[in-house]
């Protein structure tokens, strides 16, 4: 998958509910990203609401740039400094 095929996956996955499995994985790489200093409070992150992945709402990475509640939420992304 390309880096913009990661992207719009994460975005699909933001806006159309999960299976269980799915967003268990989101769930665990989410509480990762919640204890990561790089993760960063943004208000153009701050404006997606985020129910079911609540630690990382309105948080994007500071490395990457990408909001938290899509990079977690996209199968083949994976975090740039590889904690998952
Ligand atoms: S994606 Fe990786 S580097 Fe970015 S906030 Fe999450 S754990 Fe930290």
């Amino acid at each position: 998958m390309s880096k913009v095929e990661n992207i719009l996956d994460g975005w699909k996955n933001y806006l159309v509910p999960m299976q269980r499995a799915k967003l268990n994985e989101a769930k665990r790489r989410a509480k990762i990203c919640s204890e990561c200093p790089d993760a960063k409070h943004g208000s153009h992150a701050a404006v997606l609401p985020d129910y079911s992945v609540k630690e990382i709402q309105g948080h994007y990475c500071g490395v990457c740039k990408c909001p938290l509640s899509t990079a977690v939420r996209s199968k083949n992304y994976e975090c740039p400094k590889k904690k998952w």
